[in-house]
């Protein structure tokens, strides 16, 4: 099966030692990306470690698919236990950082230890070097990525970089590439802040070498990206503002409505106002970034994205697509996750009665990155503060909800229960065929068999590594054959065999069944969590047994 190249570079910023390893076997059986980073993370990371102590590893990883020419493939995996859900989480990020990581010949790099002081680590070809950095100490994202080009000539597409957020350990801070692009949810800025590391950079020509079976099927995924009249190309993923507040299923005022009675001010179209030119990840001819300027005010920012309308849009009750632009752009220089920085917000909002307040909203974004007054509690995210502020939990294992609503797409609501990421929807993307009727949206029966196909198929989605907007519309089944030069089953196998690792691991912690729940009842729900547990070999209590988990972990 097609897989990922390179060694593990393991560095330890406590005595500021590297070392290399060989992993051949690893990336075998877990391809490169989420599978083999959830692989050596459940080796090597105590199962007691605190998310923000020394003993948290962060792992870094490309898969085979990064030293191709193919369209979707612009994207890196970061993998680390999550200060929000306290279990395994994989995040990935867009941009250009990809091409340079594999560059340096290694296909893993692992950060292990704690510095004691804030630094810069360089990892090229050549090997790897510490720069204390005590003056970037409170920078943002754009400010170290000009230090960095001063001192180095490195762009912004060779650094990974935390913000105020990410040291001030801020539950949902997100390590940024490209300036603008975030390894989103579940707060791994907040390990490298804990780690005090500003930045990494990375670049070199030694990408190793990947046999890729099938080229052909490369060049045809790229020739239908390249010409594709799909609205994402517009619009990104904005468009769906529209279409779910037209089906009442956009979230609004701290999900107490779902829908937003100003959505037109909001929407896709608005967005595509706003947007001045064409941009990309790596080699993507689809293009669906949206790079956008206000000319009134000269703001520029990316984005934002359909979950950021949603977030500091209808859940906030703002109707002002130019003020939603500049929460987004906040956000990133300031190095946080805009879902759950503006859900946490809404929480807010909806605890002092004040929807719709822009000036207080974008104060209150400055004062979580920085902790400053209320903002040192809003950091901690809606599970640890929701009683303080006397509003509902609307998270899932420490996550807040992602936009698409289990309340309408119920087998999305029932992996929203279930996952390991909580209620964060790109681990199962159930939704997708919900909306379209593939399956019906109504009911969670019957669905858990779908559900863990999809689970499946996006652990190696993650895993090699390939952008979602690329499945379903070019990358079908055959696709995945072609690529990956095996049989779909056997493809699904190891991604089933990274959801067990995952699980095992938050078991491990603590998580078992009483934790797969939701803030909102839906038809048949008991009954689907204990079909999915059987359907994955799970316990009644949702624990996966210890010789499923010696399988799933086997690596040769
Ligand atoms: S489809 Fe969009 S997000 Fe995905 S790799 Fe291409 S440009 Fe990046």
């Amino acid at each position: 099966m097609l897989h990922a190249n390179g060694s593990l570079l393991t560095v330890d910023v406590g005595d500021r030692t590297a070392e290399t390893t060989a992993i051949d076997d690893e990336l075998e059986a877990f391809i490169g990306g989420r599978g083999v980073s959830t692989k050596l993370a459940h080796d090597r990371i105590p199962f007691d470690a605190d998310p923000l102590g020394p003993e948290n590893r962060l792992y870094l990883a490309s898969g085979p698919l990064q030293q191709s020419s193919m369209s979707f493939t612009g994207r890196m995996n970061m993998t680390g236990v999550s200060p929000l859900t306290g279990s395994l989480l994989s995040s990935n990020a867009g941009g250009y950082l990809s091409r340079n990581f594999v560059g340096t010949g290694h296909s893993v790099v692992e950060i292990a230890g704690e510095s004691d002081e804030l630094i810069a680590v360089h990892v090229s070809d050549e090997g790897v070097e510490f720069e204390a950095v005590p003056e970037l100490e409170g920078a943002t994202v754009p400010e170290v990525t000009e230090e960095m080009n001063d001192r180095y000539g490195f762009e912004s597409e060779n650094l990974v970089t935390i913000g105020p957020a990410g040291e001030n350990e801020v539950r949902f801070a997100a390590p940024m590439t490209y300036d603008e692009r975030a390894f989103g949810r579940g707060g791994l800025g907040a390990v490298l802040g804990s780690k005090n590391v500003k930045c990494l950079t990375f670049e070199g020509d030694s990408a190793p070498d990947v046999e890729f079976p099938n080229e052909d099927i490369q060049m045809d995924v790229h020739r239908q990206a390249a010409t594709s009249d799909d609205i994402f190309r517009r619009q990104g993923t904005t468009h769906l503002v529209q279409v779910l507040n037209d089906n009442f299923s956009l979230p609004t005022r701290y999900f107490s409505e779902l829908s937003f009675e100003h959505a037109e001010k909001i929407n896709g179209d608005r967005v595509e106002e706003k947007k001045y030119k064409k941009a990309a990840c790596s080699v993507c001819a689809f293009a669906c970034k949206l790079p956008t300027r206000d000319e009134e005010s000269g703001l520029e920012t990316e984005g934002p994205e359909f979950e950021t309308v949603m977030a500091f849009g209808s859940n906030s009750a703002v109707d002002d697509i130019v003020e939603i632009m500049k929460s987004n752009e906040l956000c990133d220089d300031l190095g946080m996750d805009t879902i759950s920085c503006g859900n946490t917000i809404a929480a807010y909002l909806a605890s002092e009665d004040e929807f719709g307040n822009v000036e207080l909203i974008h104060e209150l974004i400055e004062k979580i990155a920085h902790r400053e007054g209320v903002g040192d509690k809003l950091a901690e995210g809606i599970d640890r503060i929701h009683e303080d502020l006397g509003v509902e939990n609307w998270t899932v294992k420490g996550m807040d909800f992602a936009a698409h609503d289990g309340r309408v797409v119920h087998g999305q609501g029932l992996s929203y229960a279930v996952g390991t990421r909580g209620a964060d929807h790109m681990f199962s993307t159930l939704m997708i065929p919900e909306y379209n009727d593939v399956i019906p949206a109504e009911g969670t029966a019957g669905k858990s068999e779908f559900l863990i196909d999809h689970e499946n198929r996006n652990a190696v989605r993650d895993s090699a590594v390939l952008c979602q907007f690329g499945l379903g519309r070019v990358i079908e089944e055959e696709v995945f054959e072609a690529l990956f030069d095996e049989d779909y089953e056997d493809i699904l196998a190891v991604g089933n065999r990274i959801v067990n690792l995952e699980r095992h691991f938050a078991n491990q912690r603590g998580v078992d069944s009483e934790d797969d729940r939701l803030p909102y009842d839906l038809p048949d729900l008991e009954s689907s969590i204990q079909e999915y547990y059987a359907a994955r070999g799970w316990t009644d209590d949702g624990v996966v047994p210890g010789d499923l988990a010696a399988d799933a972990a086997q690596a040769d």
